[in-house]
């Protein structure tokens, strides 16, 4: 009987157990065991591993401690970041733990994905990677697990913000976690009609931001707004609060809009909230389409090299799966444009920030 495994690393994202589960479930369906890796890379080294199939009398089942696992946020396995596996040693022992496994399954983000072709690549372990990242920062792919979630999450946060500053007419910086990536800041800030949205792939210096946030605070009281909302991604470098000081500052050197009595300014950081909670449709659906391309291409037709599925690709390359939304691509062509995306020079980010421009009177920053 054929085994594989599975793991979670890096950041976690909700649908990350949704994709365990799944894995689980297909290979299950195929007659092939499931190890789960406990804790990503470390867990590999240090051959922490359990059975996530069991044998019974009419065929290979789920276990039955991963049963309601796929509506719950963060990842059952655990996640880890690993000093040990950037070194070829530790690869060499994470290689070692998958001796008699037909291939693994990493579900992580860009990281954990540029491990796995190390492993594949130095060892000839047969990887194929599900992308998870809230960050949605991962190339050759429209979405990533715990994208949408997180989203969800931001909007529900931002209108219950909105609910409280036009109580008082006030206007807040809401900051929401991206690394270097502004994806979850512009596509929330167009979901909530904020007033504005600063993202760090304009660049823009310390001043422009303030000065950009100054003006908008005051064109949206001066025209009689009751709040004003600007969405902040985590890789713009200002901290939020020192801006929203710096904002205050220059606005009580400055004439008051006469709509306005006392212009208040506040901040949130919604941090790590972010990445908890329930997985939404959305993401479940994305973990078990994602998890059974994944386990047919290490079964049926495996690659050399390690591969990653992909959702909903505008990239042209990349081999068919039996799903029509959902394509396979080698990670080295993967990680080359999730680099991309982060630097601007992909596609997919000057089309981002082309429609975001395009949409300038209602998101003015
Ligand atoms: P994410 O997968 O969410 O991007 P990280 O960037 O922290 O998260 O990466 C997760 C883990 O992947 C790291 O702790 C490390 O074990 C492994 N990893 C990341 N980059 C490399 C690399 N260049 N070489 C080998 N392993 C890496």
């Amino acid at each position: 009987m054929q085994t594989i495994a599975v793991l979670t690393s890096g950041g976690d994202a909700p649908g990350m157990n949704s994709a365990i589960r799944a894995v689980a479930k297909v290979a299950a369906a195929r007659g092939v065991r499931v190890l789960g890796v406990e804790e990503g890379y470390d867990g590999l080294i240090d051959r922490r591993v359990r059975p996530l199939t069991i044998e019974t009398s009419s065929g290979l089942r789920v276990d039955p401690s991963l049963e309601r696992v796929g509506s719950v946020g963060g990842t059952v396995l655990g996640s880890a970041r690993c000093a040990r596996f950037r070194d070829a040693e530790g690869r060499k022992q994470a290689a070692a733990t998958l001796d008699g496994v037909a291939g693994l399954v990493v579900i992580g983000g860009d990281g954990s994905l540029t491990g796995a072709t190390l492993l594949a690549k130095e060892h000839g372990v047969r990887v194929v990677g599900i992308p998870a990242s809230i960050d949605n920062d991962i190339g050759c792919t429209a979405s990533a697990l715990g994208v949408d979630t997180a989203l969800n999450t931001i909007v529900e946060a931002c209108d219950k913000i909105t609910d409280t500053a036009s109580s008082h007419r006030r206007a807040f910086v809401v900051e929401v976690m991206g690394r270097r990536s502004g994806y979850l800041a512009m596509a929330s800030a167009v979901a909530v009609g904020a007033d504005g949205v600063l993202l760090p792939e304009h660049g823009r210096s310390e001043e422009a931001v303030v000065a950009a946030v100054e003006a908008l605070v005051r064109d949206g009281f001066e025209s009689g707004k009751r709040r004003v909302l600007v969405i902040k991604a985590e890789g713009v470098e200002v901290p939020c609060t020192r801006l929203v000081r710096l904002v205050e500052e220059k606005l009580r050197g400055a004439a008051l809009p006469t709509s306005a009595v006392h212009i208040d300014v506040r901040a949130t950081v919604l941090g790590h909230l972010v990445r908890g909670g329930a997985p939404s449709y959305a993401d479940r659906m994305l973990a078990s389409r994602l998890s059974l391309a994944a386990v047919d291409a290490l079964l049926d037709a495996p690659a050399e090299e390690a591969e990653m599925v992909a959702w909903l690709s505008t990239v042209r390359s990349g081999k068919e799966t039996r799903d029509p939304y959902v394509r396979r691509f080698p990670l080295a062509r993967v990680l080359s444009e999730t680099k991309a995306l982060l630097d601007g020079t992909s596609a997919v980010t000057q089309w981002r920030l082309g429609l975001l421009e395009r949409a300038e009177g209602a998101l003015r920053l």
